[in-house]
């Protein structure tokens, strides 16, 4: 039997994965997930693929989005599940953020070449042809210049938060990340708190309104995934879980599948999901 139920936290073509919306569901049903949550980063536009996937191969895909607020220079994820995808301010917001993307890829090009490792911007702007660009596109082509050895040395190097090639993209706060998720009928968790050693900051995202914490993530060691499990039912939140996988994108990366939930963890978060929302995929 397998493992997981549900796999959370997935990227697609429409963000900065390497798999379509299709291909993200029909991978699921290879690895036996009865549920999926597409999580791309500032859009929705995978969504109605996914859905229409998963109806046909009988994958009850959640939607989802993965929005990015910053506590001072620390930058913090919070995915959005039960989304309305037509909710206009979501929308908006998205396209707002997809713009500022577009601008700070240009800068950190610029930065990148000032450091001696030039890349081929229109290049990376074609490879994020859906409008999301991002960091992984970027450390992609360092690799294809020959300027890095591996993905992760070019985050190592030049991308990782707080590295000198990095910009950050709008400057919003949790709270008013957590309200675009709300005003769009959809609940608010954390992303990967022990990604950049972020566990201090649960309580404030907690009081910004985010609803749960994403506990069980890649990226998550087992002593973190213990303390965190600890942490949601100290704070009264809900514990969620995915791979966070971006297909081929990053070599070695995490594989669809392969962190999660389980059964029982699962059906909590879906009957939080119904009491929040009555179906919005159904809305499409
Ligand atoms: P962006 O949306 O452009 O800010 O890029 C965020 C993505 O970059 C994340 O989803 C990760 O896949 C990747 N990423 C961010 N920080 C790191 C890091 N330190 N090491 C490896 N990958 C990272
Ligand atoms: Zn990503
Ligand atoms: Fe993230
Ligand atoms: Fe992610």
């Amino acid at each position: 039997m397998a493992r997981y139920v549900a796999d959370l936290h997935l990227h697609s073509t429409a963000s900065d994965g390497t798999d379509s919306p299709a291909e993200v569901v029909r991978r699921a049903t290879g690895k036996g997930l009865r549920v999926i949550a597409l999580t791309d980063h500032d859009t929705v536009a995978g969504l109605a693929e996914a859905r229409d996937a998963g109806k046909e191969l009988g994958v009850e895909v959640v939607a989802g989005v993965e929005l990015t607020c910053y506590v001072g220079k620390r930058e913090v994820h919070v995915l959005g599940y039960g989304i309305h995808p037509r909710d206009e301010s979501l929308l908006m917001h998205c396209e707002r953020f997809q713009a500022a993307r577009r601008i700070r890829a240009r800068e950190i090009g610029d930065r990148l070449a000032s450091a001696g490792a030039p890349i081929d911007m229109e290049q990376v702007m074609a490879n994020a042809d859906a409008g999301v660009v991002g960091r992984p596109h970027i450390a992609r082509a360092l690799l294809e210049a020959g300027h890095v050895s591996s993905w992760q040395e070019a985050f190592d190097r030049f991308l990782a938060d707080g590295s000198p090639a990095n910009v950050p993209k709008l400057l919003i706060t949790p709270r008013q990340c957590v309200e675009v998720i709300h005003d769009a009928g959809g609940l608010a968790v954390m992303a990967h708190p022990g990604l950049n050693n972020q566990l201090d900051l649960v309580p404030l995202l907690r009081d910004a309104g985010c609803d749960g914490i994403e506990v069980w993530h890649s990226a998550h060691s087992e002593h973190t995934t213990y303390r965190l499990q600890v942490m949601a039912l100290d704070q009264g939140m809900l514990a969620t879980g995915g791979s966070d996988c971006h297909g081929a994108m990053k070599e070695g990366g995490p594989l669809l599948g392969e962190w999660g939930l389980g059964k029982a963890s699962w059906e909590k978060v879906e009957r939080a999901l119904r009491g929040r929302q009555a179906g919005a995929l159904q809305a499409l």
